[in-house]
């Protein structure tokens, strides 16, 4: 099926018109009045992409104060992907709000939190027994997986990857990979993580297996698989650059990780609930974490995540070991329950993969006739393109801020990525149409077209 129309309006929801319209530059007189604010009263840490003070959202577009409407390229980062405010969400919402907002899932539980743990052991990839718990954030997620892989297996170490990202917590933090902006200054970090070497294609030259190789000896020459908890990794990799890892290396980490008793954990907090075209990124991989991570895409806006794995595994900690005030909280999982829904009926892995061909197609033609794009990668609606300098494959991380910038200011809300900052991300929302994406693109291209080669 296809979502060509979809609209915030189409099940009763205020309707959003689905175009770009400019009225003001941005960002105009009532989004600047917010910003100042926001200088005043918001920590200065707290940064945002897009000087615009948003007032509604949906379909593929987010609406600002001034009267502005945007082309959402975004999806607050990879969050909205059944579309911002979807009308099937925002009733589950209200009904759950007006029965009761919190008990605390660890004093009164309630069927909601159950109801999405046992969707997320059936979606998951694996055909084992599973078990899930839930929490309020990525971040959150990615701690209790490292917590729950420790118990289980009594090792301490964790090997994450090159080009990492798993959050913002200290633990996250140690995992992340980029010092600036996510570490810097912000340290001691928690010890017992350690790095490997990530496959990455366009940079690395080498094959899946051989990349694997390589990863594979750096962990038994500087962890030991004796003292090896998790191997945590991103299928397709975040903030690190849409890296795609080749062909043969996710199975070769996957099969050592067997091989030794070492759990692998999965981060599809980014990758997860259809973007990539599938339910799950693994799937694309042929791969079975014994541990998946999941957050962004899966309540359709609404803060929840989940831990989600072997049941021996995650039964592994002991009672009350787990949990967490607002874990689970009711409203979220009402809007998980609704967008898994709407992920199933709407076949929205089914549109990711209609959004992955139009936008290749897309980008091919910049790339054919503009070599600064060094790289196109990605699966689904999470694509991406690496700017280079077309001589050195040096990252072009400047041009790349300056097409966000200039694709900002003509409507259009782009973000950018990786190691070297040079990456421009597409990450729609599924319920984006096809004359709305197109137009997005055009602007990306137009703004390529006008900024000269560095
Ligand atoms: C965003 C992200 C996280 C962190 O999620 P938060 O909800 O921001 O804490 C962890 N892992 C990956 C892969 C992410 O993209």
């Amino acid at each position: 099926m296809t979502s060509l129309d979809i609209d915030a309006g189409v099940a009763g929801g205020p309707a959003l018109p689905q175009e770009r319209r400019l009225v003001t530059a941005i960002p105009g007189p009532r989004s600047q009045e917010l910003l100042a604010r926001k200088a005043a009263a918001v920590a200065a840490g707290v940064g945002h992409t897009a000087p615009i003070a948003a007032v509604a959202a949906g379909g593929g577009v987010v609406t600002d104060a001034d009267g502005n409407s945007l082309i959402d390229l975004g999806s607050g980062i990879a969050v909205t992907s059944v579309g911002n405010a979807h009308p099937k969400v925002v009733e589950a919402v209200q009904r759950q709000a007006a029965a009761f907002t919190h008990t605390c899932f660890m004093v009164s539980p309630y069927e909601g939190y159950v109801a999405v743990a046992e969707a997320l052991n059936r979606l998951t990839p694996g055909d084992f027994e599973k078990k899930s718990a839930l929490f309020n954030s990525g971040a959150e997620a990615v701690e209790n997986a490292v917590k729950i892989a420790r118990k289980a297996t009594e090792r301490q170490a964790v090997v994450a990857f090159d080009h990492a990202y798993h959050g913002r917590t200290n633990l996250t933090m140690a995992l992340t990979a980029k010092s600036m902006p996510y570490k810097s200054g912000f340290g001691p970090f928690a010890s017992e993580v350690y790095r490997a070497p990530m496959s990455y294609p366009y940079r690395d030259g080498l094959t899946g297996p051989e990349a694997a190789a390589k990863a594979i000896s750096v962990i038994e020459k500087q962890v030991g698989a004796d003292n090896l908890a998790a191997v945590i990794i991103e299928p397709i990799q975040g903030e690190g650059g849409f890296i795609v890892p080749a062909e043969g290396f996710l199975p070769a980490i996957s099969a050592w990780c067997t091989a030794n008793g070492v759990i692998l954990i999965a981060d599809e907090v980014q990758s997860g609930f259809a973007r990539t075209g599938a339910m799950f990124a693994s799937e694309h991989f042929g791969i079975v974490p014994d541990m998946v991570t999941t957050a962004k895409g899966i309540a359709g806006g609404l803060p929840l995540a989940a831990v989600t794995g072997r049941a021996e595994i995650m039964d592994a900690a002991h009672v009350g070991g787990l949990g967490g005030t607002y874990g689970g909280n009711p409203i979220a999982c009402a809007a998980a329950l609704a967008s898994i829904e709407v992920f199933e009926t709407e076949d929205l892995s089914d549109r990711a993969r209609e959004i992955e061909a139009l936008m290749l197609a897309r980008l091919e033609t910049m790339q054919a006739s503009d070599p600064r794009i060094g790289d196109i990668r990605g699966l689904g609606a999470m694509i991406a393109i690496e700017l280079v300098d077309p001589a050195t494959k040096a990252p072009a991380a400047a041009l790349a801020g300056a097409i966000a910038q200039r694709c900002i200011a003509d409507g259009v809300i782009v973000l950018t990525c990786g190691t070297y900052g040079n990456v421009l991300r597409f990450l729609p929302p599924l319920t984006i149409g096809d004359a709305l994406l197109s137009e997005g693109l055009d602007v990306v291209a137009a703004a390529l077209a006008a900024e000269v080669a560095a």
